[in-house]
């Protein structure tokens, strides 16, 4: 046991067992029930009607203590999922820092994050502590596309502000602003002939090439970028191709930037389609809205003064990824992320210091205080 300050206690053994027990349990995204499980059974040991709903989200509502009823909630938010290679996680601790074996993920992220606030939570609770009241959100298939987030029902949930615990780096950052995500599906579609008889024949490769070699992508501007990452079409050498299909996206923290220039995208598509004779479909779907807050808005002055408390100075971050914290902003819980120590994410060398991890949980604890 460590003192913090005034006297709260952050348990750094139990939270790094914690932290140690999670990686050890399969959560790769899609197959988080046991994850989820272990989860609640922890929050309802600490007295919380924890719940598990059919994506394998784990929400939890905690009352206030020592504080008066109409005191608001405070929401937290970390997800469970894993991406690849994440089973059969074996986290070796050594020299002050936890690493895989070399072969999967650490799980850090955001493993690193649920376990900071069931140790914050459990050490306001043990210890008798004054607190907010608490609404918990321990997400599944974050990694996919924030689809637990996003299926989350937030009926229950009366908090206006939270925190969001899922991004890397020693703890210290929040993440003031993230981008507006269109994703984008095109197929040109054209007619196919004999190669050695084309003539009628409508080449939708060509097209598509031409309109691809036009199309704004890369990074736009210093808060837009745009990408094709995948063509798929074709079905023989000699064969002319009828079907090109790619797969896109437009991403911006200005609406109206994003909106321009997935236009932009469409116009070169349609002009390379236009007098050939081949269809085009053009899909733009909303992957999530962008948030962005300054500086002295009230929830970022209260996480800055929370950091300032355990000793650390806040550091301002815009990025152009997206994470549960846009859902939650469209939905009206107010939030911004904060980092949780990990380093290297999404690679087998990922690795988390263990005193981030304890930072980690002695904000959730110093920002649920009263
Ligand atoms: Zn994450």
């Amino acid at each position: 046991m460590r003192t913090n300050w005034k006297g709260k206690m952050i348990n750094e053994q139990r939270l790094v067992q914690t932290f140690l027990d999670l990686v050890q349990i399969d959560s790769p995204s899609g197959d988080e029930s046991a994850i989820a499980e272990f989860v609640a059974e922890r929050l309802r040991s600490l007295g919380a009607d924890a719940r598990v709903d059919s994506l394998f989200n784990v929400t939890a509502k905690i009352p206030g203590n020592g504080v008066n009823q109409k005191t608001k909630p405070f929401f937290l938010n970390a997800h469970t999922d894993n991406v690849a290679p994440a089973r059969g996680i074996k986290p070796i601790v050594a020299g002050g820092q936890i690493a895989s074996d070399g072969t999967t993920v650490l799980g850090a992220d955001d493993l690193a994050g649920v376990a900071a606030i069931l140790e914050g939570v459990q050490s306001l609770v043990e210890d008798h502590k004054k607190h907010l009241p608490l609404e918990i959100a321990i997400t599944a298939q974050e990694e996919m596309g924030l689809v637990g987030a996003k299926g989350l029902d937030l009926a229950e949930f009366t908090a206006k502000e939270g925190l969001v615990l899922d991004s890397g780096g020693p703890v210290g950052s929040i993440t003031l602003a993230a981008p507006t995500h269109n994703l984008l599906e095109v197929s040109v579609l054209g007619k196919a002939a004999h190669s050695a008889a084309p003539e009628g024949a409508v080449n939708a490769l060509n097209i598509a090439a031409r309109a691809i070699a036009q199309a704004p992508v890369g990074k736009l501007d210093k808060e837009t970028t745009a990408n094709f990452g995948i063509i798929r079409g074709g079905s023989a050498r000699n064969i002319v191709p009828d079907k090109v299909e790619l797969v896109g996206e437009v991403r911006s923290r200005n609406v109206k930037k994003l909106e321009r220039h997935t236009k932009t995208i469409r116009q070169v598509f349609e002009k390379a389609v236009k007098g050939t004779g081949a269809q085009l479909e053009f899909r733009v779907t909303r992957a999530y809205n962008q948030y962005g807050f300054g500086k002295n808005d009230p929830l970022v002055k209260r996480v800055a003064a929370a950091l300032k408390k355990i000793g650390r100075t806040p550091q301002y971050r815009a990025t152009m990824g997206g994470s549960d914290a846009n859902i939650w902003n469209a939905k009206g819980i107010k939030t911004v992320v904060t980092s949780v120590g990990y380093e290297q994410i999404h690679t087998t060398s990922e690795y988390l210091p263990i005193a981030e991890l304890v930072k980690a949980a002695e904000l959730v604890e110093t920002l649920c205080s009263v």
